[in-house]
């Protein structure tokens, strides 16, 4: 048995894991390099092994750095099985729509500056129809806790992460001639005390753990801080008469803001009437998605749900799908609360809101989310005076905030719960961290006696 790591290894995004197990060939995640691992990793049209070789995909979840590179893996001759939970499934359309439609818009920035120079066209790196392509290729379907036999000899078993909504741990159980091996996949884990989430289910008894590491040196500020946080920065910034613009996914952590909002609203901690714009069709088409998968929802949204509350929407909330709509908003000059993606500022409809207010000292920008290295978020988050958007230089003068607390991924302690019910595992992979990260955690897991590697892009393990 082989385990190569072809992506989030040294970074943390890029996801793509295959095994070769009695000459089957099943890839755990296909994920898209965002940030500076894209120019670590070159080029995202660069596998590491040929595409028509795969026979299964093992699908963790529906974050585009987990699954952003499936389409480029059919065009380029995969013919095989993608498998997933259906709230994976279901989002996975939209991200891959949504991620498509992003790279026709840049391919067309792109050739309009190129045709200035006389240069040849570029072309967007896949399109929607490769993306359909792909959603053929869903072909079963994985329900959390319900083992399903693959192949001849391998055993699969998808168990809930708590990270996003469908999102998973995956474990494979695996019988080579008289040798059995037990691996799981963590995925990214979520943490404790998510509202709109379940806690992660622990991790099966394993031989091999190859697990995420996004934040395995920090502890996560509790929740409650976290939202009093929010409370106030929204509450500062409505006081001096700016926006407040807070960069999003559209998945989870949108709906997750929007119910602190509520909860606040609902409160008098802010005002009734707050405008509050989810920017983003992804976002509002995801919210949609929510409800019809009330199973991979907390108790206390199952129960608002139950009884006809929706639990993310609050008096003053807009949805603005029509790109008018949007631009409409960069007429407001204050009292508006604006979400829209994407959450590291990468592309989207966030870098316009960004570049109508960034430069103005009443307005506010509120991270809540992970900002990978080489992204804007980052370069705003580590205190660049000017940043550029769209080719033109952007002061930045708006006031900052940086919320850690709304974490969709475990911190230290969390990944050592998680950990901890593996039982004692032979060989433990550290991945989807940065370094500086995983080598922390590394140590504490090596103190505790287990052998723990750190994989390089692109290199290779025998099992
Ligand atoms: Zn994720």
């Amino acid at each position: 048995m082989e385990i190569a790591f072809h992506g989030a290894a040294g970074g943390v995004t890029g996801s793509c894991h295959p095994l070769t197990i009695g000459g089957k060939s099943i890839l755990v995640d296909c994920g898209l390099f965002q940030g500076e691992d894209e120019e670590r990793a070159a080029r995202n049209g660069t596998f590491g092994f040929d595409p028509k070789t795969v026979d299964y995909v093992l699908l963790t979840h529906a974050h585009l750095d987990h699954c952003g590179r499936l389409p480029l893996l059919v065009k380029e001759g995969f013919r095989g099985e993608i498998i997933s939970t259906s709230a994976t499934r279901d989002l996975v359309r939209l991200v891959l729509l949504d991620a498509a439609g992003l790279q026709a818009e840049e391919a067309k920035r792109e050739s309009r500056r190129k045709a200035r120079h006389g240069e040849e066209e570029s072309a967007p790196a896949y399109t929607e129809l490769d993306v359909f392509d792909t959603m053929d290729r869903f072909t079963r379907i994985a329900a959390y806790g319900k083992p399903f036999t693959l192949c001849d000899g391998v055993r699969v078993t998808f168990g809930d992460a708590g990270h996003i909504l469908g999102s998973a741990w995956v474990l494979i159980e695996a019988q080579e001639q008289a040798k059995r091996t037990r691996l799981v996949f963590s995925g990214d884990l979520g943490g404790r005390d998510h509202p709109v989430l379940n806690m992660p289910s622990p991790a099966p008894v394993a031989d091999v753990v190859i697990m995420e590491s996004t934040y395995a040196n920090r502890l996560h500020k509790p929740l409650d801080s976290s939202i009093a946080e929010l409370r106030d920065a929204i509450g500062d910034t409505l006081q001096r008469g700016g926006n407040v613009v807070i960069p999003t996914f559209a998945l989870e952590r949108s709906q997750e803001i929007l119910y602190y909002l509520r909860d606040l609203v609902e409160r008098g901690e802010l005002p009734h009437h707050l405008t509050v714009f989810l920017d983003s069709p992804m976002a509002i088409s995801a919210t949609r998605i929510f409800e019809r998968h009330p199973q991979s929802l907390s108790p206390l949204m199952r129960d608002l749900f139950a009884r006809g509350v929706d639990p993310f929407h609050l008096p003053g909330l807009h949805f603005t799908r029509e790109t008018s709509d949007s631009m409409a908003i960069n007429q407001i000059t204050g009292g508006a609360v604006i979400l829209a993606g994407s959450g590291m500022a990468t592309g989207g409809r966030i870098l316009h809101h960004l570049r109508h207010n960034l430069w103005r000292r009443d307005s506010s920008v509120v991270f809540v989310g992970y900002a990978a290295a080489g992204t804007l978020a980052r370069a705003i988050i580590d205190g660049a005076r000017q940043v550029r958007i769209f080719g033109e230089e952007v002061r930045v003068a708006a006031h900052i905030y940086t919320i850690g607390g709304f974490s969709a991924h475990a911190d230290r302690d969390d990944l050592l719960a998680w950990l901890a019910s593996a039982g004692t595992p032979r060989h433990t992979f550290l991945v989807h961290g940065e370094d500086a990260q995983r080598e922390v955690l590394a140590a504490t897991l090596r103190e505790r006696g287990l052998r723990v590697d750190l994989p390089a892009l692109h290199s290779h393990y025998t099992l």
